[in-house]
């Protein structure tokens, strides 16, 4: 042991080839904080070494002092890099840094000596214009700066094609600090988004009414559930076949005090952004099941109920855990609730996805895609997800007598779902001509006001026991059978 010790030295090179690369490693690390820090110092983004927001309210606060003094204007840009998230998540953030450190360098020569380029933050930058003569300038800017990112960006030795959505506003005329006409910018940049990706936006005052009438909303909203504003209406869902209603679409209602009833498409997104929409999913959860207990108690024919889920609250970490526990509240058995999903919430991020809905499905639970032939054109999540129905969008079934390619695409639909063992329900049926044609196609079930909207669960209860005594019942084995490969729950009927 003691001899081992002793030519300690003969180790050295073997622990030199150990460590080297670490020290190596260290040493770039060190630098790069370095470089960064040195960067930030200067008021220089660390990444592309365009001024920092800090460092462009310095440039704004000059140009306001200059615009006084010559009697010019000045355009305050916000631009967003389209697409940078799915860049990034596919190709690693080093692509998606390279994109930005391109995109940079390809706008600074469009822009001009009298423009300042900044990064404001991620996937966001804004242009100082200066010594405009006013927004028909700024606009031919804007035009310059659309067109310069037109040509793909090759990162990774691939082909990127990105946009950018623009909010532009102007001093002096919407604001006369470089803070207010940033938020100006960023309101009109946000409308440019919800226009569609790509467009941009002009400050307008009516933006502001739209944000205040927003934020009254969502001050509103966050005080509902608990002042008990919420309710539920439930819509039937019919079997084609033999004209029962098989189970409930549970469907929002806010009943505000002063704006009546409002729908879920003016509240809903406001929830998602702000994450309001996770308390309020889990009530619509726990109040649902409630309901189809409370129904159950009253010796009512057993109805399965369909609970919408928004994406952020399908990837809120303690959503299995609620819906057990507002399922194990009622004690209902797990094939009494649906889950419904967009195609769009389930493949923003598809591995986690997968893995709720198998524990999910495993439990006994239901799954269904909602407006389904809207989202995604990737076909091949029908296969590895564990779900049991596809509702076919409403906006198909409008024109579905009269247009050819409406009545195809539905045909299509019915077919791939019946193909891969999955029951579809029609959504959006107004008339009884709609009805007899996706009977021809062997659609499943459908909903839509030719049965009856959604409605108070009252009247929910007079609407099934009216139909109850026009038809033989349901039983609960009948109502509880799945389609989905993984459910625990086999009732014991012939499928
Ligand atoms: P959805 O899940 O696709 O719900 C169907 C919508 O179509 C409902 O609108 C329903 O009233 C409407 N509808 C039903 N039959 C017909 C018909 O024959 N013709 C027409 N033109 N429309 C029909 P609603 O209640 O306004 O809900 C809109 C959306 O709001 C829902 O779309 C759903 O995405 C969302 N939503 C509703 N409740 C909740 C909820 O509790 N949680 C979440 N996350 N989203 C909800
Ligand atoms: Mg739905
Ligand atoms: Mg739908």
């Amino acid at each position: 042991m003691q001899g081992t010790f002793q030519h300690w030295w003969v180790y050295l090179p073997i622990i030199a080839i150990l460590v080297t690369p670490t020290v190596i490693a260290t040493w770039f690390a060190i630098q790069l904080h370095r470089e960064r820090v040195s960067r930030r110092r200067d008021g220089a983004d660390y990444l592309t070494g365009l001024p920092t927001r800090r460092a462009a309210a310095v440039v704004a606060a000059q140009a306001v002092l200059d615009a006084q003094h010559s009697g010019t204007e000045f355009a305050v840009i916000v631009l967003n890099v389209d697409r940078l998230k799915p860049i990034n998540d596919s190709l690693g953030h080093q692509a998606g840094d390279e994109l930005l450190l391109a995109l940079s360098q390809r706008l600074r020569p469009v822009l001009g000596s009298n423009s300042v380029l900044a990064r404001l933050a991620g996937d966001e930058f804004t242009v100082i214009a200066r010594e405009l003569r006013g927004p028909r300038e700024a606009e031919a800017l804007v035009h310059k700066i659309v067109q310069a990112v037109r040509d793909p960006f090759v990162i990774a030795a691939l082909d990127i094609h990105t946009s950018l959505t623009i909010g532009v506003s102007m001093y002096p005329l919407d604001g006369d600090s470089f803070d207010l006409l940033l938020r100006r910018a960023e309101m009109a940049l946000r409308c440019a988004k919800a226009a569609s990706r790509g467009s941009y936006r002009f400050y307008a005052l009516e933006m502001s009414n739209a944000a205040d009438e927003r934020l009254s909303l969502e001050n509103d909203l966050r005080r509902a559930v608990e002042l008990g504003q919420l309710e539920l209406h439930y819509q039937p869902k019919v079997d084609i076949g033999c004209n029962r209603i098989r189970s409930a679409e549970a469907l929002l209602r806010w009943r505000h005090p002063t704006r009546g009833l409002v729908p879920p498409n003016s509240f809903i997104p406001i929830a998602e952004e702000t994450g309001l929409i996770v308390p309020i999913g889990e009530w619509v959860l726990r109040e649902a099941c409630g309901q189809v207990r409370a129904w159950i108690n009253s010796g009512m024919s057993p109805v399965r109920v369909a609970v919408n889920l928004s994406a952020k609250q399908f990837r809120h970490v303690d959503l299995v855990a609620v819906v057990r526990s507002a399922i194990e509240e009622s004690k209902l058995q797990p094939g009494y609730l649906e889950l419904e999903l967009t195609e769009s919430a389930i493949m923003d991020d598809a591995e986690k996805s997968a893995s709720t809905l198998e524990i999910l499905s495993t439990m006994g639970v239901h799954i269904s895609i909602d407006d389904f032939g809207t989202g995604y054109s990737s076909l091949s999540y029908l296969r590895r997800f564990p779900l049991d129905k596809l509702k076919i969008d409403r906006s198909f079934m409008r024109d579905l007598l009269s247009n050819p390619d409406d009545a195809s695409i539905v045909k299509a639909i019915i077919s791939l779902a019946h193909n891969l063992r999955l029951r579809v329900v029609a959504e959006g049926v107004e008339t009884a001509e709609q009805l007899s044609f996706l009977r021809e196609l062997g659609c499943d079930q459908y909903q839509g006001y030719f049965c009856s909207p959604a409605v108070p669960a009252a009247a929910f209860a007079a609407l099934l026991l009216k139909m109850r005594a026009e038809r033989p019942e349901l039983t609960e084995a009948d109502m509880l059978r799945t389609q989905s490969r993984l459910s625990a729950f086999t009732p014991e009927i012939a499928p």
